[in-house]
């Protein structure tokens, strides 16, 4: 009898103090399956504001972004790679440039060429290069844009995967969304993929000089069009992927990070730190995997002859002066910069760029869904 009773005694303590346990453990079930997730899905919004909501704007912007497809991303980046390494005056460099043109083309824009004449050395005969944009033309500001930029070019011998096709591909993706037809922008938006980075970023030097001073004139006057609509930012992205630290390790670092960088030295280093601010609180409010930080050496890219006209930034996987130069990335215009090298870790830090980029181009621009 005493037996049986403390039987009982013992069972319903044991229920007392198991129960919640076994509810914790569904819960904690429950959680690891979010964790698990696909990764634009890993972060809660409340969590990257620290309770704040999102204005309604905000929320706006980011259903743009989600429209962003990390499969697109890295089929456009594949389609790019099939062209080798697209180094400059070579038939690869041509057929990319054709198939680039392609893509723009089948989301519904018109695309131009800008064509210019490029000499390796003084006294070398120069011979004709081309590069191609398409534009998004302002429904309220047509007079007025963002440039969104990487150079289609690379080196190597290998497939300029990461240098530049991540970059390429990330414009060719914001511009396939914001071709949809409910998207509407009060400002323009182009989408620039230079030619000639690799020897001097002669292709970008090349539309400043050839454009730089048709900014904003009404062509023909009275028609409502802007050949060259006055420039309001620059965004340039270039190598996007590779973020294994340094010394290299086999993975992304845990620290990985989108880098961007202002120059300090130009003439519009104030409204370029505002720009890649713009950038850091887009990146916050929409990326979903990585950060973005903020500094002052931009160098070495497409975003430099623009510097001291417009804000300019370039966005990136390292920081070019004190990480990329010191060989941060092992497949840095080497036969290795492959589509194969590359992991979906990496492709994801690329595809954070695109939110971050579109995000703060989204607020920037007034891009706005039409309903
Ligand atoms: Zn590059």
């Amino acid at each position: 009898m005493l037996v049986r009773r403390l039987i009982l005694v013992f069972l319903a303590l044991f229920s007392l103090v198991v129960a919640p346990t076994v509810a914790e453990g569904q819960q904690s079930e429950q959680e690891s399956r979010r964790v698990s997730d696909p990764p634009t899905l890993r972060r809660s919004l409340r969590g990257v504001l620290g309770g704040v909501p999102m204005t309604a704007a905000d929320s706006m912007h980011q259903e743009i972004v989600r429209r962003l497809d990390f499969d697109s991303y890295k089929q456009l980046l594949l389609g790019l790679t099939q062209f080798g390494d697209r180094e400059q005056g070579t038939p690869r460099n041509e057929a990319a440039n054709d198939w680039i043109e392609d893509q723009l083309r089948s989301w519904g824009y018109e695309t131009e060429r800008v064509h210019y004449m490029f000499a390796r050395r003084v006294g070398d005969v120069a011979e004709p290069r081309e590069e191609v944009f398409a534009t998004k033309v302002g429904a309220s500001r047509p007079d007025e844009m963002f440039i969104i930029s990487a150079h289609m070019d690379g080196r190597g011998g290998g497939e300029a995967a990461n240098d530049d096709g991540s970059g390429t591909a990330l414009v060719m993706e914001i511009a396939r969304v914001l071709a949809s037809s409910d998207i509407v922008s009060d400002r323009s938006l182009r989408f620039a993929l230079w030619n000639n980075e690799e020897t001097g970023l002669n292709g970008a030097r090349a539309y400043v000089e050839q454009r730089a001073g048709m900014q904003g004139i009404e062509d023909p006057p009275g028609s409502g069009r802007y050949p060259e609509p006055t420039w309001i930012g620059m965004i340039q992205h270039d190598m996007m992927m590779w973020d294994h630290g340094n010394p290299v390790t086999h993975n992304q670092a845990l620290d990985a990070d989108v880098d961007v960088e202002f120059q300090l030295n130009s003439e519009m280093a104030a409204e370029s730190a505002q720009l890649g601010l713009a950038l850091i609180n887009a990146n916050r409010l929409h990326a979903t995997d990585y950060p973005a930080v903020l500094s002052n050496a931009m160098s070495n890219t497409d975003s430099t002859p623009f510097m001291d006209l417009v804000a300019a930034v370039s966005l990136r996987e390292n920081r070019r002066l004190y990480e990329t130069g010191n060989r941060a990335n092992p497949h840095w215009h080497q036969t290795t910069d492959l589509f194969e090298t590359f992991s979906d870790a990496d492709f994801m830090l690329g595809f954070n760029a695109a939110q971050t980029t579109l995000g703060a181009v989204a607020k920037l621009a007034g891009i706005r869904i039409s309903r």
